[in-house]
């Protein structure tokens, strides 16, 4: 969805820590760039970063991370109060959701967005795909 067909103002967008975005269907994409930075900020080597946190998806040819083998799919690098364990170099794709890309049901799943919009809070976890 583009920012031009968005209504609402993207700079006083908040996050809410529902975590719905790191759970769910859909991959986060791995660029190298993306696994040199996670893979410093661990203090692991590439390859080892490769091996522990990520699969490599031979249709699309890309590496994405993993999930923590539960039942909402949670990201490999969720922690249980819905942060991220690696914050501080989360990979291109995390950073720049909400705001700059956003899948077309995200009402169906963002907390901030939805309070931004007046509504409630979503009761379901999330099922995303990218648009
Ligand atoms: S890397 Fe961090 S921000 Fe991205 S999906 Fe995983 S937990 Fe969420
Ligand atoms: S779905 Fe929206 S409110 Fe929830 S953690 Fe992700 S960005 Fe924040």
């Amino acid at each position: 969805m583009s920012t031009a067909d968005w209504p609402y103002p993207v700079n006083e967008f908040k996050c809410h820590l529902c975590g719905n975005c790191c759970r769910g269907e859909g991959y986060v994409e791995m660029l190298e760039d993306d696994i040199e930075r996670a893979a410093a900020f661990l203090g692991v080597s590439d390859e080892g970063f490769r091996e522990r946190y990520c699969d490599y998806d031979r249709t699309e040819k890309m590496w994405h991370l993993i999930d923590q083998g539960d039942a909402e799919k949670s990201c490999i690098f969720l922690n249980k109060d819905n942060t991220c364990k690696i914050h501080e170099a989360k990979p291109y794709q995390c950073a720049g959701f909400p705001k700059r890309w956003r899948p077309e049901n995200i009402m169906d799943f963002c907390a901030g967005w939805r309070a931004a919009a007046g509504l409630p809070p979503a009761d379901e976890k999330r099922t995303m795909s990218e648009d």
